[in-house]
């Protein structure tokens, strides 16, 4: 978990081939339901656009079936959950696959660091929802609905400072997970 331009998707990368494990990020899962003009896509694109997220159950759905399909094997998620109702889906996902969740991760960096890092980004990002005022959205969108996981997963959660270069943060998350 993570504000948007946390580094989250970056260290996800790094997890996934160090652990081999599968990197599930649900903004790209998303966008490649756009890119190919799916039912799913269709509807997530004007949320997408605007910052917004796109509905739970869109969501909970795509989840159920991906993790469902991909039941024997490891998995990092990245931008899932974002929401208490996602939280939640994802506890009754995970029960009934019989699995479990080994940690929770995460990545705090001051908002002005972050609106400059997506600001950067978005340069050659070639990413709609990264122009300054959707941005701006997004960090709020983030704040109101995101955030309040941290609570949702006192009891388990790593908290992680993301302010510093790639390798720096990745050693930070090592550190705590080895
Ligand atoms: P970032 O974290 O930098 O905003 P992502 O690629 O993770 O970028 O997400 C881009 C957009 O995709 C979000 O702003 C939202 O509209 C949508 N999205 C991704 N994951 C979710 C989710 N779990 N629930 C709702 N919407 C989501």
């Amino acid at each position: 978990m993570g504000p948007p331009g946390a580094g989250k998707g970056t260290q996800a990368k790094i997890l996934a081939e160090k652990y081999n494990l599968i990197h599930l990020s649900t903004g790209d899962i998303l966008r490649r339901e756009i890119k190919k003009k799916t039912a799913i896509g269709l509807e997530a694109q004007s949320y997408m656009n605007g910052g917004n997220l796109v509905p739970d159950n869109v969501l909970l759905a795509i989840m159920d079936s991906t993790l469902t399909s991909l039941k024997d094997s490891g998995t990092i998620l990245d931008g899932f959950p974002r929401t208490i109702p996602q939280a939640e889906g994802l506890s009754t996902i995970v029960e009934n696959l019989d699995s479990k969740i080994d940690y929770v991760l995460n990545i705090h960096v001051e908002e002005q660091i972050l609106i400059n890092r997506l600001i950067e980004r978005a340069q050659n990002s070639g990413r709609p929802d990264d122009t300054e005022e959707v941005i701006t959205k997004r960090q709020k969108v983030y704040t109101k609905l995101t955030a309040p996981l941290v609570n949702f997963y006192k009891n388990n959660i790593i908290q992680i400072d993301g302010d510093g270069s790639i390798d720096q943060v990745t050693q930070r998350i090592l550190k705590q997970i080895q």
